[in-house]
Formats: C-alpha cells, structure tokens, sequence
C-alpha cells in the first residue's frame, strides 16, 4: 500500500548518555543556579511585601526595593535592548553559547533529564527498558518518572504564577480550593508547556521551534568560537587496543578511535565529526566525552574542541576582533546607561493642570489667585509630607487642599492648590511659574512642573 505523503517525520527517541567532564560540571552549575533563582525569588521579602512581583492589575512591578510603573517602560525598553546586544556579543563570540548553559529549554530538559534518570536508570537501562514488554517493572518506573516529571511541572507553573499573585496567597488559595480562573488556567498553561517542551520535546524545539537556531548562523563568522572535531589530527578514524595507543601497528590511524561516544552523549543525536551543523546545540558534551576517550588512550585532548573556523583551515585566527569590541563597548555603554538612569530614578513626579474655568480670581483681600490641580505620582514605598513653593512670583502664598499635603507611597496623589500674588507685587498678565514640591522629611526628594500664572491687565 502506497504511503500517504506527509511534511511530518516522527523523531527517533535519543537517549542521550551521561557524562562527566569540566563542560557538564559547568552546564550542571548553570542549571542550579538558574533554577535555584527562579524558584526561589518569589518567596523572598522585601519589608512588609514580596520582593519581586509584577502586580498586572494594579500595573506595578516590584523589584527588590524599586517600585515600576508604566511610565517606566524606558527601563523595560533599555533592558530588551541590552539581552539583544548581549546575544550578539556571545555569539559573536562563542557561538551557541546561550543554547548550551542557558537557555530555559535546555535549563528545563537538563532537569527533566534527571528525573528521568532517578525514575529509569542510566542510558543503557533505558534503551533496555523501553525496548522491553510491559511488565510490573516496566509501570513502576514509568509511572514514577510521570508522577515526578507532573510533579515538577506543576511547582514550574506554580512559581511562574507567583511572579504575578503574592505566591503565599496563592498557596492558600490552592490549599483552600478556592483558586480563581485565571490563576488556575495560567498554572495548567505553564505546567503544561514546560512538561511537553522539556519532558516531551526536549531537542525538537530547539530543532525545529526555536528561531534563534535559524539566524544564529548570521552573527557567526570564521573566528568565532564553535565546537568542532580535528578532522587533520583524528583521520582515518579507527579502533584499536587502548594498550597498542600509538603503536606502529596504528601508524597510518588518526586519533579518532570510532568508539561513538560523542555520538551517544549527544542530546540531539548528531555525529560532530561531520562537520557543524545547525542542529548543534553547542552544549560541549562530546568535548568532555572525547577528552574522556584521549585521556584513557594517553592521546593529547581536543580532538573534539572549541575553536574557530579559521582555525580549523590552518589560516589565522583572531577571536578578539572589531566586532567583538563594538557589541563590547556597546554592551558596556547600555549597561552603565542603564545603572546610571536607575540610580537617578525621581522618586517624585508632578503634572500640573490650571483650572480651565477661570484665568484668576480677585478676592476681597487684593490678592489675584490662580488655582491649580497637581497630580503627584510617588514611586518610592514611603509617604512624602509635601512642601510647596512657587518660582516666579513675588509675595506668593499658596492654600492646598488637603491642607497639609502627603504623596503617598506608591500612589498617584491629586491636590489642589490655590496660589495667592498681590497684584500690586507683580506686573500685570500672565507669567511664566514653577511649581516645586518637595518633601518635608527628605528635601532632596522634589519634582516640579511649569505652568502659567495670570493677573488682571489694566
Ligand atoms: S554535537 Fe551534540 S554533543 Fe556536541 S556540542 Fe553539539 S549538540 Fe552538544
Ligand atoms: S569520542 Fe573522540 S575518539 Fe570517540 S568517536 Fe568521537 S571523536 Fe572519535
């Protein structure tokens, strides 16, 4: 029977095997640290409130003892454009180096990994245990890698929520039952897509789903840092003994010993000594496993190794070249900008209204008065007890309501000010005003904002 045409190929399952060398201590390093952050940053505190907690509802996001509102969408824009330039420079640089020790997906599969391997065993009993009937053995271990694979899934939506509720709030809830719509599809969401991406997927998305593995290619160019095999030092590959090594009997052999081991730790199942391939994840596993494989044979390391394309030809190389130093400079430019704009951050900021139905009032005591609407946004997590003053008027007084003002924290604050010129002091028609508040307990703390005063022309 004829097969029917489809654009699908079902992916053969890789069991990838373990292995142990600087590279995978490095890449296990970076899994913990970035897990153990995004697990538990949530449930630090930051005086009464979670340190970090981006409030949608309420458009606050709280980090450590920052407060940001809309307004700083800057900030937002700024640290975008920094992860930007900061993929370019690495890669640039070192190629995937983002794909292999970073990523979320290679984070998450690394973690996924392990389970399964708690659950199943070592590459071999898997490759055992999936090949084998179904038998009590059989559901146990799978049964207890899915309980631990839904399991963590769950504490991955659970957390990635708590970014967005108070997660202690959200553990009551769940306890109570009482857990809103919202929330509830938010954490099946999240639960879901990380057990499918890195339980079921794993390398496919990076395969075939992640649009950096299509364009990265562009920011390489022949000095750049990739992972490739010595083809001039390790062909004609072939076996041997490990005790004849360098014999004469093995004169005419390359290096390479064609025992498959960078093959079979390799997560997404290609062979490196083909040459680079855009599946290559970059993840540095065969350069641990071949060094693995040199060291037992007493052959020098790096026959599978970081180096550059340049390299490989014999030609020379030069990793520290002007692109690298524009996206350095670049980088450095932006970072500084970035800690220079956040350090300088108004705590305070005013928009001042005039009042559209009068140009001014004359009252019985001679005095012209404008009146004014000031709305006064406080950043900070602590209340201001506002002082106010005029620029550009003689002999001012100004009448608030509410009479002693305070911007409170966290809050956008509207007052009213009524401001008071005798015309006698001032020359007639309108005149060009600052308005400054500042703060009683903190004086540095002020914002102003321009406006107009006007008096009666005669
Ligand atoms: S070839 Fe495979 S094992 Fe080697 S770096 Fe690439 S993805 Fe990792
Ligand atoms: S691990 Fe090294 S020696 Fe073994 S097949 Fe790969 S390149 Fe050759």
């Amino acid at each position: 029977m004829d097969q029917p045409n489809t654009f699908y190929e079902s992916a053969e399952k890789i069991h990838a095997r373990e292995v142990d060398g600087t590279f995978d201590r490095l890449r296990s390093a970076s899994v913990v640290v970035l897990l153990g952050l995004y697990y538990v940053l949530p449930w630090l505190r930051w005086d009464d409130r979670q340190a970090i907690l981006f409030d949608l509802p309420a458009r606050k996001f709280y980090i450590l003892g920052l407060t940001f509102w809309p307004q700083d969408f800057i900030y937002f824009a700024l640290l975008l454009i920094i992860a930007g330039v900061a993929l370019f420079f690495f890669t640039a640089l070192a190629g995937r180096l983002w794909c292999g020790f970073a990523c979320p997906q290679t984070v998450w599969t690394t973690a996924f990994v392990w389970l399964e391997r708690i659950a199943e065993g070592n590459r071999s009993r898997r490759i055992k245990l999936d090949k084998s009937p179904w038998n009590a053995d059989k559901i146990r271990r799978k049964t207890i890698k899915q309980v631990l694979w839904i399991s963590f899934a769950l504490w991955t939506g659970y957390t990635f929520v708590g970014y967005f509720t108070p997660i202690v709030e959200l553990a009551r809830e769940i306890i109570a039952f009482s857990l809103g719509p919202w929330e509830s599809f938010w954490i099946l969401f999240y639960s879901f897509a990380t057990y499918g991406n890195a339980g079921i997927m794993r390398e496919q998305v990076c395969k075939y789903m992640c649009p950096y593995a299509r364009f990265q290619s562009a920011m390489f160019d022949r000095n750049t840092l990739v992972i490739s095999y010595d083809t001039a030092r390790g062909e004609p590959r072939g076996s041997r003994s490990r005790k004849l090594g360098k014999s004469n009997e093995n004169e005419h052999l390359g290096d390479c010993i064609d025992c498959q081991l960078c093959v079979q730790v390799c997560p997404v199942g290609i062979d490196i000594r083909e040459g680079l391939q855009y599946e290559c994840i970059a993840c540095a596993a065969c350069i641990d496993a071949c060094d693995s494989v040199m060291d037992k044979m007493e052959y020098p390391r790096g026959l599978v190794k970081y180096t550059t394309e340049n390299a490989i030809a014999g030609e020379k190389s030069r990793i520290l070249r002007p692109r690298i130093y524009i996206y350095g400079t670049l980088l450095l430019v932006l970072l500084i900008g970035l800690a220079g704009a956040l350090s300088s951050r108004y705590e305070l900021r005013m928009n001042v209204l005039r009042d559209r139905n009068a140009l001014y009032r004359e009252l019985a005591s001679g005095q012209i008065e404008n009146v004014y609407t000031l709305k006064i946004l406080n950043k900070s997590e602590r209340n201001h007890p506002l002082t106010l003053t005029v620029d550009g008027l003689q002999n001012f007084t100004v009448a608030t309501d509410p009479v002693e003002p305070v911007a409170l924290a966290g809050e956008l604050t509207v007052i009213t000010a009524r401001i008071q010129a005798p015309a006698k002091d001032n020359s007639d028609g309108g005149h060009d005003i600052v308005i400054k508040v500042s703060s009683e307990s903190a004086p540095d703390i002020t914002a102003d904002a321009e406006s107009r005063f006007f008096l009666p022309v005669n």
